[in-house]
């Protein structure tokens, strides 16, 4: 959260100093305190501020919703509040701009669509493509973005591989997608 400007130690700092100040607005008497750690979604640093956690009436967590769910966990008694709207897994392009390069599909298929993952990267998320609307390289629902499906098009045409963008992608093993229910996910799958 920290490299996407979200919940670093100075939007922590900034949060404290809102909150005091609303309190103090309100005649409130909020006492709030600003920690950051590592990593929310490992235990053994959530655990590391265990004390002020079973202090607070409230936790505001500005982790991911991975991080707010593990400390949930973690202090179950606890009322751990999300203060972040986790939207993406996005490769970072510029100080605080991510794009969304991955949907977490569970069967990896960029292997055959020269290195872009067009679930993620077309607007309309197909695997075979392109839908035949691109112009200019453009999508043509987002004029703004590049059509994912000429970018693989370019790089294999530039590579003389044009002839595996011919060759049909085959349906996907949805099971291990997002949908479906909690997946449990393991490093040798
Ligand atoms: S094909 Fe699936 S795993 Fe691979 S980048 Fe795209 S969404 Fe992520
Ligand atoms: S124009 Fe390209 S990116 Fe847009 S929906 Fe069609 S294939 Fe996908």
């Amino acid at each position: 959260m920290t490299v996407s400007l979200a919940g670093g130690k100075e939007e922590v700092r900034d949060l404290v100093s809102d909150l005091t100040a609303h309190s103090r607005r309100k005649g409130l008497g909020w006492r709030v305190k600003g920690l950051t750690l590592k990593r929310q979604c490992e235990r053994r640093f959530a655990e590391g501020i265990s004390a002020d956690v079973q202090n607070a009436d409230v936790v505001i967590s500005l982790g991911c919703g991975v991080g707010a769910q593990s400390m949930s966990e973690t202090f179950p008694e606890r009322r751990i509040i999300p203060g972040i709207n986790t939207s993406n897994m996005g490769a970072p392009e510029k100080k605080g701009v991510f794009k969304e390069k991955c949907m977490g599909c569970g069967r990896c298929t960029i292997d055959r669509t020269a290195g872009i993952c067009t679930l993620a990267r077309c607007a309309k998320g197909l695997q075979n493509g392109p839908c035949g609307g691109s112009v200019d390289g453009k999508c043509e629902l987002y004029p703004e973005i590049d059509c994912a499906w000429h970018q693989v098009y370019t790089i294999l045409e530039a590579k003389g591989e044009l002839s595996e963008a011919v060759e049909p992608v085959p349906p996907k093993d949805w099971s291990r997608s997002h949908s479906g229910g909690v997946r449990t996910v393991r490093s040798k799958e």
